[in-house]
């Protein structure tokens, strides 16, 4: 018997496994999510940072962290499996005062569209919070407290096993090879483990997105970037709850893990490609940006062994592309997260599943993250990417 499916998801990365739980709580359970690798969470979600923040610059992307970050809280509760959200917050740390405009421009818009836990920091408050900072050149910062961290791998497994108990199911080692179009639209994807019949198909593969839209014949403008992480070793001294304190003139940014901490800089020097080897010149570089903001951490102890290196999936305006694509019928997408698909998965597999089974979206005006944007001139830009 040939395979069929009402739905096929290509990915089983967090945002595949969204979008199927999000279908299977609708009412939708004849979905298939289809996974190349023997296991999930090999591309993206594994190497995430797991940062969430609603402290964004733009309202559509306000918009979806204000209906994630909630699922992350009551995660367990929804799904029955744990999301590991750790509410500490993220600091931004303005040491220039065009920072700190930019901080209250974004505040005001934060504000209001509803989120209530930020508040903007005087350079005393931003000291208090963390004493060990450099404070001689702060400005101010602002401040988020429902903002944190949560386990990627745990979001991306928990969503997938309850939308399996819905009825999902979840093909893994099985690569799509092809889709198929006909007068009518999406009609079936070729995969390694035969074809399988649909009419709904969403390429949801994260950094490969771009190359399983043009088996569809669509060009799709995500590219992947390498983004190095590095762990330290046990540093003991800093708050309990220490947040995500990003250091804003360098972009150098750091939050709690385990007794240790994990770094992170966007390196401006770094090119687009399919590069995932971690380069260890890339430590001095960040622990130059590091002790320049705080001083102990000259004393910080890294193993390079332990640094990872993954793949942002980068957009032209930083902002995901969501939802039907025109000229196929039937074919979804929900990729180019530029950095944001662990925190933005939930109210990603909201939209989608909107979309598909009606057509539209209370979340969110869906034009806003569509593909034609880009045609149409319509681009977004987040100036708040890390
Ligand atoms: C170092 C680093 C730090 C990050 N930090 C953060 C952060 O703090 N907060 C945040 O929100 N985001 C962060 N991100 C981004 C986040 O990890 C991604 O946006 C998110 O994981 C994307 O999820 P995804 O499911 O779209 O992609 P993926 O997890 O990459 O899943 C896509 C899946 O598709 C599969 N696939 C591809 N092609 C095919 C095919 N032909 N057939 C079958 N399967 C296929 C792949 O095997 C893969 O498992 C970070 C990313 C990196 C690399």
């Amino acid at each position: 018997m040939p395979h069929t499916a009402e739905i096929v998801i290509i990915g089983g990365g967090i945002v595949g496994s969204s979008v199927a739980w999000h279908l299977t709580k609708a009412g939708c359970r004849d979905v298939l999510v289809i996974e190349r690798e023997s296991q999930q969470g090999l591309g993206s979600t594994g190497k995430s940072m797991g940062g969430v923040r609603a402290q964004f610059s733009t309202d559509v992307n306000i918009r979806m962290s204000l209906y994630s970050i909630p699922i992350f809280a009551a995660f367990e509760e929804i799904t029955g499996y744990p999301s590991g959200y750790k509410s500490h917050g993220y600091l931004f740390v303005a040491t220039q005062q065009r920072h700190l405009d930019y901080l209250r421009r974004n505040f005001d818009r934060q504000v209001a569209l509803g989120l209530q836990a930020v508040e903007m920091l005087g350079p005393e408050e931003v000291r208090r919070r963390v004493p060990q900072l450099r404070g001689d050149d702060v400005v101010g910062g602002s401040f988020c407290a429902s903002d944190g961290f949560v386990d990627p791998y745990s979001v991306m497994k928990g969503f997938m096993a309850a939308a399996v108990e819905r009825g999902a199911t979840l093909w893994r080692g099985v690569e799509v090879t092809g889709i198929d179009v006909d007068a009518r639209g999406v009609a079936s994807v070729r995969t390694s483990n035969g074809p399988v019949a649909s009419r709904t198909v969403v390429d949801a593969a994260g950094p490969w997105a771009a190359q399983v839209a043009l088996l569809a014949g669509v060009q799709l403008p995500v590219v992947p970037l390498r983004r190095m992480l590095v762990p330290t070793e046990p540093f003991p001294g800093l708050p309990d709850r220490l947040p995500m304190v990003i250091d804003m003139t360098t972009g150098f940014h750091f939050r709690p893990e385990g007794v240790g901490l994990l770094m992170a800089w966007n390196d401006p020097e770094e090119t687009p490609g399919f590069k995932t080897a971690f380069d260890p010149a890339f430590i001095e570089k960040i622990l130059t940006h590091a002790v320049a903001r705080v001083p102990s951490f000259a004393e910080l102890q890294v193993n390079p062994r332990r640094a990872w290196a993954g793949l942002y999936a980068v957009t032209p305006d930083h902002h995901a592309i969501i939802g039907p694509v025109r000229e196929v019928p039937g074919l979804y997408l929900a990729n180019g997260f530029s950095g944001h698909g662990v925190m933005h998965s939930p109210a990603t597999g909201r939209l989608t599943a909107d979309l598909i089974l009606r057509g539209s979206s209370s979340l969110l005006d869906a034009r806003d993250l569509d593909l034609a944007r880009f045609g149409e001139g319509r681009l977004l830009e987040e100036t708040a990417v890390l």
